[in-house]
């Protein structure tokens, strides 16, 4: 048996108000007046002095504003990156993605990208990547994903959605800043935290489960509970309780793995460009079969915050569209058997995963 050598993120800052310590964290990290830092962030916060404020450029600095609208794609990154090296001589200090999941993957790619020849789809898959990324930062803005914690970065490339898994791959450096969450829409805040609950269920359910991951998935599973069940505490508490659910939600699925809400949620991600919050509780309402305890939770949870999930989104899909989904979910292999063992086969068919699909 060979254990898995996991890397973590090596840095971490948090507190609310600590994004403001961003550039005293940075200066240190420049490695001449030539070689920039890069900032991705979110388009949601252009016009936003609040938080662009604390972002000081200096020297040949960039800031690049990204819309979230599209989940990352491996050509959004290689033009990026190639945007990058026309506009700099020297290869950047670092890389600092300021945003939600989306953001946090496009830094992640961008900062190994910039150090490994070819294109993304090239790195998609299971240490793929040969080279060291450049140093790179992740400050979540919206929390539930894990993002900031995972040593992968999820792309949409043209054959698959994959994520590139390395040991690369970790942000070098993290600043958890609760208070920048404090305007997430309700609607979304339910979507990606609902995305840390169900990583917790997938992985506490699952056949990979081992004590590492059961600590961390119980805390985060917990934190889930008092958030959107109980909601006892201030706003200010609950963002910073979601914050570390979903660093926790993360370092639980790092030592396991997730399950069949997130291989049928990549199914409608890749297909239907349903992104992966509200792609996961669409799949999640339909699993009472294989997680009845945590869907009547789920199902509780979308009441007492008045969520209406879309209906009916595969009313319309002919049978080669079925297919497609249904191939990029069973592409999944570690994801079913995790969820369901060894002989998953005999559980998981086509026809089955096609009478779910058309629940949704
Ligand atoms: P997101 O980054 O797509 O953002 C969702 C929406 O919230 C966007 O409209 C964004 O502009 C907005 N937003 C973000 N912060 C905000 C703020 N502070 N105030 C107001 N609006 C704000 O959402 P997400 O759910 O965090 O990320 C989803 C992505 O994460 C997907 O691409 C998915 O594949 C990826 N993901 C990655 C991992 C991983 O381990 N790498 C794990 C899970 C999901
Ligand atoms: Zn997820």
């Amino acid at each position: 048996m060979t254990y898995k050598n996991h890397p973590m993120v090596s840095r971490v800052v948090f507190g609310r108000g600590s994004f403001s310590q961003l550039s005293d964290i940075l200066a240190p990290k420049r490695l001449n007046v030539k070689a920039p830092f890069i900032y991705l962030v979110d388009d949601v916060f252009k016009g936003n002095a609040w938080l662009t404020s604390r972002i000081s450029l200096a020297y040949e600095d960039q800031l690049l504003f990204i819309s979230a609208d599209k989940e990352p794609s491996t050509s959004q990154v290689d033009e990026l990156v190639e945007q990058i090296i026309l506009n700099h001589k020297d290869h950047p200090s670092g890389i600092i993605g300021i945003g939600g999941g989306t953001i946090l993957d496009l830094a992640k790619a961008v900062a190994i990208m910039l150090t490994n020849e070819g294109g993304a789809k090239d790195y998609q898959g299971w240490d793929l990547v040969k080279s060291p990324a450049i140093y790179h930062v992740g400050v979540p803005t919206i929390s539930g994903t894990g993002a900031e914690v995972s040593r992968t970065t999820v792309l949409t490339g043209p054959d698959r959605k994959l994520g590139i898994n390395s040991d690369f791959t970790p942000f070098d450096q993290v600043i958890l800043d609760p208070e920048l969450t404090k305007d997430v829409p309700k609607d979304q805040w339910f979507y990606t935290g609902m995305d840390c609950f169900i990583h917790c269920v997938e992985s506490l359910n699952g056949t990979y489960l081992n004590a590492f991951s059961q600590s961390y998935g119980e805390k985060a599973y917990d934190l889930c509970k008092e958030i959107f069940m109980d909601g006892n505490g201030s706003a200010e508490e609950m963002q910073d309780k979601l914050m570390m659910a979903s660093w926790h939600g993360g370092m639980s699925i790092a030592y396991s793995q997730v399950g069949v809400a997130h291989a049928m949620s990549y199914g409608l991600g890749y297909h239907l460009g349903v992104k992966h919050g509200i792609g996961n509780c669409i799949v999640f309402d339909h699993l009472e079969e294989f997680y009845p305890k945590d869907v009547a939770i789920f199902k509780e949870m979308k009441k007492i915050h008045g969520i209406n999930l879309p209906q009916g989104i595969c009313a319309q899909l002919t049978d080669d569209e079925f297919n497609i989904m249904i191939d990029v979910a069973l592409g999944l292999e570690p994801l079913w058997e995790n969820a369901l063992g060894k002989k998953w086969k005999q559980i998981i068919t086509r026809e089955k995963l096609r009478t779910l699909y058309e629940k949704m």
